[in-house]
């Protein structure tokens, strides 16, 4: 259900875009965070239904690249930034990222200084930039 309302989200925007331009046809791309949990199959296939709807109810030509962003987190103690995927842990711990973000602070720590005072600085959440 979390992915319908996500696409639904996606393409009200998109039409709302489309008609403040005045336009019929429109290029965007939907970036997900590698942290947002949310089903890409499912997630994609839902986007697909409502662009072809809105294609035969309104005649706006919708189209999609959806691009994947990767979590990227930054110590506030020594500066040092880093991604996930440079990290050891075990796939237990990222899933319980993917669900609650704010879990990462029990899992992860600096790998330079050991300090668990850090932010996510990319990741998370869904956005739509026209292109
Ligand atoms: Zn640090």
């Amino acid at each position: 259900m979390h992915e319908l309302a996500l696409a639904q989200a996606v393409v009200m925007t998109l039409i709302e875009e489309a008609s403040k331009r005045s336009l019929n046809n429109i290029n965007a791309e939907v970036v997900v965070g590698e942290l947002q949990s949310i089903d890409m199959e499912i997630f994609e296939y839902n986007l697909n239904e409502l662009k072809e709807l809105v294609y035969q109810e309104r005649k706006i030509k919708i189209n999609i690249r959806i691009v994947r962003e990767e979590a990227k987190f930054r110590c506030n103690r020594c500066g040092y930034t880093w991604r996930l995927s440079d990290l050891p842990i075990t796939e237990d711990a990222k899933e319980a990222i993917h669900f609650i973000p704010e879990a990462a602070h029990s899992y992860i720590q600096c790998p330079r200084c050991g300090s668990r005072d850090f932010e996510i600085i990319s990741g998370r959440g869904v956005y739509v930039r026209l292109i």
